[in-house]
C-alpha cells in the first residue's frame, strides 16, 4: 500500500504512522510460519526489543537459530510509530526501584540507560541504519509557577541520582535554542538524539535478517507455553521463548491483566519554510518536552516539519486498540492547539498527518526484563513511554539472561523485577479515564498560578503510582 501526504491541513489519520509515509510505503509481508518449526530461541514481536534481543544473541552466538514470530510487520507497533526520542529517561520510578533493589541499583540503570543512547547510535552507524539520529539532548519547559517548581525539583533528582549534567535554563536561554511561548524556565538534559522510529526499526529487521534471523511475519501467536509458541497456524518449539509484545501483551492467553495498553497519539504538520524556522529557532536537533501532567513531547523532523505527540484519549475500554494507528479527530485538534501554543509561530500551518499506537504500562509504573530459568520463558517490557532506549538496554540483558552470563546487565534492578496484575474491567477503565481527567484539571488548576503541584495531581499520582 503506498501511502503519501496531503497539502494543506486535512491529515491522513492512521496507516500505522507518518515514518512510514516519509519511508514511501507500507513494507510487504514476509512469509508467514509455515507450520510447526524448531527454533533454539523463538523471539514474539518484531518491536525493537525482539529485534534488539535478536541482534545480539546472534552476534553472540552465530550459530543459534533464532526465530522471530510477529503478528503483522516488523515494526507495527510502537517501535514505528513513536516520537523518536532516544533518550535516557528511566522506564519507571527511581524511588520505588530504589526502596526495593537499593539506590546504587537504580543508578547504575540510570547510567546504563544514558549509555544505551550512545550503543543505539553506534550500532547505528556500524550497521548504517539510516535512522536521521542527531544527539542534541532534550529541552524540556515550565510555563506555570508550578510546573517551575517541579521542573526544578526534577533537575534536583537527576543530579541525585547521578546525572549532573542535566541543567537549568533561564527563559532567555531556553528560547535561544526553541522559541517556545510562555517559558518562564526549562532544562536542558543531553542524554537523548532524535529519529526516524520506522527506519531504525525496519533497518534493524533487515540486519538481523541478513545475520541469519527468520522473521516470520503475519503469524500472530495466541498462547505462549513452556518449549512453544503457538500460533493458528503451527507452533514455534523452541526451548527459550521470549515475550516483546510491549502495549499489544493483553492479547496473549493469560496477559489480559499484565500491563496496561496505555494510548498516545501523534501529528507531523507540514514542511516549514526557512522563514518560520529562523523565529522558531531548534537548529540544534533537540527533542522538547513540558512539565504539565497531560505532557506532550516533540522533534524537529529531518526533513523539517514538527512531530509533536501526547496521550490524547489514554485508554479503551478493555485494552482495544487502534485500527492501523488512526486516532480520534478531537486528539488531532488538541495536539494542534497545543502546537500552536507553544509555537504560535505555526499558526496556519498545515497537519499532513494524524497517527497513534500504544505502549504498555505495568501497574507499578516500572519496566520489566526477565527469564525464568526453569521454563525458559523470558519477557520485556512495560516502558512507560521510554521504550526507544529501554528496549536496546532489554535487549542487551535478555542476550545475557539467555546465555547464562552474570554481567552488569543481569545485575540491573529492573531485572526479574515483577508487578502485579491490573485491576480487572470495567474498574480499569474507570479508573484510569477518571485518573487523566484528573490530570487534566489538575494542569487547568495550575494554569491559574497555583504555585505548587495541584493537589488533584498529588493524590492522581498517589493512585496511579505514576513517578
Ligand atoms: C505514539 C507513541 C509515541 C512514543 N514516543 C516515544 C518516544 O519518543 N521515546 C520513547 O522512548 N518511547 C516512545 N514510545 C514508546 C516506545 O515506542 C515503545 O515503548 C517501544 O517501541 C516498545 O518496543 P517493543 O518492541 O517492546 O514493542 P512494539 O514496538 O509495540 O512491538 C511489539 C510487536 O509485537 C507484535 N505482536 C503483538 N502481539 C503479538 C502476538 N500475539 N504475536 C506475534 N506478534 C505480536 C506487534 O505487532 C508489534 O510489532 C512511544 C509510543 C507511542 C505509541
Amino acid at each position: 500500500m503506498t501511502v503519501g501526504t496531503v497539502p494543506g491541513t486535512a491529515p491522513i489519520n492512521g496507516l500505522v504512522s507518518h515514518w512510514y509515509a516519509q519511508l514511501g510505503e507500507l513494507p510487504q509481508p514476509r512469509d508467514c510460519l509455515p507450520g510447526t518449526r524448531d527454533a533454539d530461541v523463538c523471539i514474539v514481536g518484531a518491536g525493537l526489543t525482539g529485534l534488539w534481543t535478536a541482534y545480539y544473541l546472534k552476534r553472540a552466538d552465530p550459530s543459534l537459530r533464532i526465530t522471530v514470530l510477529e503478528a503483522e510487520f516488523a515494526g507495527f507497533g510502537a517501535s514505528g510509530r513513536n516520537g523518536g526520542w532516544l533518550s535516557g529517561l528511566l522506564p519507571g520510578s527511581r524511588e520505588r526501584l530504589a526502596k526495593l533493589y537499593g539506590r546504587e541499583g537504580v543508578i547504575a540503570l540510570q547510567a546504563a540507560m544514558n549509555a544505551a543512547v550512545d550503543e543505539v547510535i553506534e550500532v547505528a552507524e556500524r550497521e548504517e541504519l539510516a535512522a536521521g539520529i542527531v544527539k542534541g539532548g532534550t529541552l524540556r519547559v515550565a510555563g506555570t509557577p508550578a510546573q517551575v517548581r517541579r521542573l526544578r525539583a526534577a533537575v534536583r533528582a537527576d543530579h541525585d541520582w547521578g546525572v549532573p549534567e542535566v541543567r537549568l535554563l533561564s527563559a532567555d536561554e531556553a528560547a535561544r535554542r526553541i522559541n517556545v511561548a510562555g517559558v518562564r524556565a526549562a532544562a536542558w538534559t543531553p542524554h537523548c538524539a532524535r529519529l526516524q522510529p520506522a527506519a531504525l526499526v525496519r533497518g534493524l529487521a533487515a540486519t538481523v535478517e541478513r545475520m541469519g534471523v527468520t522473521i516470520y511475519e503475519n503469524s500472530p501467536v495466541i498462547r505462549i507455553e513452556r518449549g512453544s509458541a503457538i500460533t493458528h497456524r503451527g507452533v514455534l518449539r523452541a526451548p527459550v521463548v521470549l515475550r516483546a509484545t510491549e502495549g499489544f501483551t493483553h492479547g496473549l492467553t493469560g496477559h489480559q491483566r499484565t500491563w496496561l495498553p496505555m494510548n498516545s497519539s501523534m501529528i507531523v504538520t507540514e514542511r516549514l519554510p526557512a522563514a518560520t524556522w529562523q523565529r522558531i529557532g531548534w537548529h540544534g536537533g533537540e527533542t522538547l518536552g513540558d512539565t504539565a501532567h497531560g505532557h506532550m513531547y516533540a522533534q524537529r523532523t529531518e526533513d523539517d516539519r514538527i512531530a509533536i505527540g501526547g496521550r490524547g484519549v489514554p485508554y479503551r475500554f478493555a485494552s482495544r486498540t487502534d485500527s492501523y494507528g488512526r486516532t480520534q479527530e478531537r486528539t488531532v485538534r488538541l495536539l494542534r492547539d497545543v502546537l500552536e501554543r507553544m509555537l504560535p509561530q505555526t499558526r496556519g500551518v498545515g497537519v499532513d498527518h494524524a497517527w497513534c499506537g500504544v505502549l504498555a504500562v505495568p501497574r507499578d509504573w516500572c519496566a520489566t526484563v526477565g527469564l525464568d530459568r526453569a521454563s525458559g520463558l523470558g519477557w520485556a517490557g512495560g516502558y512507560v513511554g521510554h521504550g526507544v532506549t529501554s528496549t536496546n538496554l532489554a535487549g542487551r540483558t535478555l542476550c545475557d539472561l539467555v546465555l547464562r552470563r552474570e554481567t552488569e546487565l543481569t545485575g540491573l534492578p529492573w531485572v526479574g523485577h515483577r508487578p502485579r496484575g491490573w485491576e480487572p474491567e470495567p474498574l480499569r477503565w474507570l479508573g484510569v479515564r477518571g485518573l487523566y481527567l484528573a490530570y487534566r484539571l489538575a494542569d487547568w488548576h495550575e494554569s491559574r498560578g497555583l504555585r505548587g503541584t495541584s493537589p488533584i495531581a498529588t493524590v492522581a499520582n498517589l493512585i496511579t503510582r505514576r513517578p
